[in-house]
């Protein structure tokens, strides 16, 4: 497989594993996964799925995440903070804006940091594309009909944006450098291109999702930027979790940026190899576990993408009564075809618990709630 990042023919791949696959939003698709590694840049990338077309036409319109309410980011001091409002606040931080700029979501879809940025700035131009038709009636009353966009981006934006923004695009992309090139042909000379994708390293489900066809890395991100003729201005990790924040420039014609240094690449492809291993760690963990589990009732904590690894798992010998979750707008519903309850309605008599949730909170969080102490009830833990 060709690296989509920097274009070698050096894909090896590194984890495999028979259908069921698990989606970004927590759905069952009935294919492979395979993911594979570049030597040459440390990009990591999934295999194409068989149709994606149908994907997101169907697939992404049925699961828990899909529904048009706002994704909670976080709660602060009791107040919840939206990811949309929050993407825009990281925006106003990492990017100085001059006054009335003209900026650009690029696969905007409902384009709502676009619009809570404008709440904050009214006196910026805000325009809109999509590769798809369907968004239209968000955009309607706040973006003016010329500067909305379907398809592609018309030759008129050339060099027209003070700024480019694109939230969770370039992970679904299967040419993620063709991307790149259409963002700075649309770039003013100073302008800047805001975008998150995820971080594979920072949250290891990312990996096993098979609608994330790219897994940028610290050595790939900047290889595919200058394969478009740009360049990182600024990097970071730690205000979005699990993703990676990025602020690009344009590259001077004559100016050569230079690659990730060998090292670097090596050390990131360990650590890529250390994440594929973790995800075989957890399938032992959960078939052994389910060895086990004759007679018991199991339960499954989590109803997002770790949750939903496990239950694909199980599903064929059991599968489990509940899932629990904390997210207050799951109580109530079915996630699979289970209900999914609070971690109080945990029913009395489960016997095992799968704690389905990023390795690297799950003790904890079991240990605030107490469920590490209760009488009776065994936790099967992913790590
Ligand atoms: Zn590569």
């Amino acid at each position: 497989m060709k690296c989509c990042a920097c274009g070698a023919e050096k894909c090896d791949l590194v984890y495999h594993y028979p259908a069921p696959a698990i989606t970004s939003l927590s759905s069952i698709l009935e294919v492979e996964t395979r993911v594979y590694i570049c030597s040459a840049c440390g990009h990591m990338q999934s295999a194409d799925l068989p149709d994606v077309q149908k994907f997101y036409d169907t697939e992404y319109q049925i699961s828990l995440t899909s529904e048009d309410a706002d994704q909670l980011y976080d709660v602060v001091d009791g107040v919840p903070v939206y990811r949309t409002q929050y993407q825009a606040g990281l925006i106003v931080d990492f990017v100085d804006l001059p006054k009335g700029a003209a900026v650009l979501d690029y696969g905007a879809a409902k384009a709502k940091s676009l619009f809570r940025l404008c709440e904050r700035r009214s006196d910026i131009s805000p325009h809109v594309f999509d590769v798809s038709e369907d968004y239209r009636s968000y955009w309607q009353g706040w973006v003016p009909k010329e500067q909305q966009a379907t398809y592609s981006a018309p030759a008129e934006w050339n060099g027209r944006f003070d700024l480019i923004t694109a939230h969770f695009v370039l992970e679904h992309v299967r040419e993620p450098v063709e991307i790149f090139s259409d963002i700075a042909r649309l770039l003013s000379p100073a302008g800047r291109f805001f975008f998150s994708v995820p971080d594979v390293l920072g949250n290891p489900a990312d990996m096993i999702v098979v609608d994330h066809l790219n897994h940028f890395t610290r050595t790939s991100l900047p290889v595919a930027l200058d394969r478009a003729g740009m360049k990182i201005e600024r990097i970071d990790t730690s205000r979005l979790r699990g993703a990676f924040v990025v602020v690009a420039v344009l590259k001077q014609a004559s100016e050569k940026v230079p690659g990730p240094e060998r090292a670097a690449v090596e050390t990131e492809i360990r650590s890529l190899n250390a994440c594929c291993e973790s995800w075989h760690t957890a399938e032992n963990l959960v078939a052994t576990a389910q060895a086990g589990s004759a007679g018991k009732k199991v339960a499954i904590y989590g109803a997002g993408v770790y949750g939903t690894f496990v239950y694909a798992r199980i599903r064929n010998s059991g599968g489990a009564v509940c899932f629990v979750d904390r997210n207050p707008h799951v109580h109530g519903r079915d996630h699979l075809g289970v209900p999914v309850v609070p971690p109080e309605a945990l029913p009395a008599d489960v016997g095992i618990l799968y704690v389905a949730l990023n390795p690297a909170i799950a003790r904890k969080a079991m240990a605030d709630l107490g469920l590490d102490r209760r009488e009776g009830l065994e936790l099967v833990y992913l790590s």
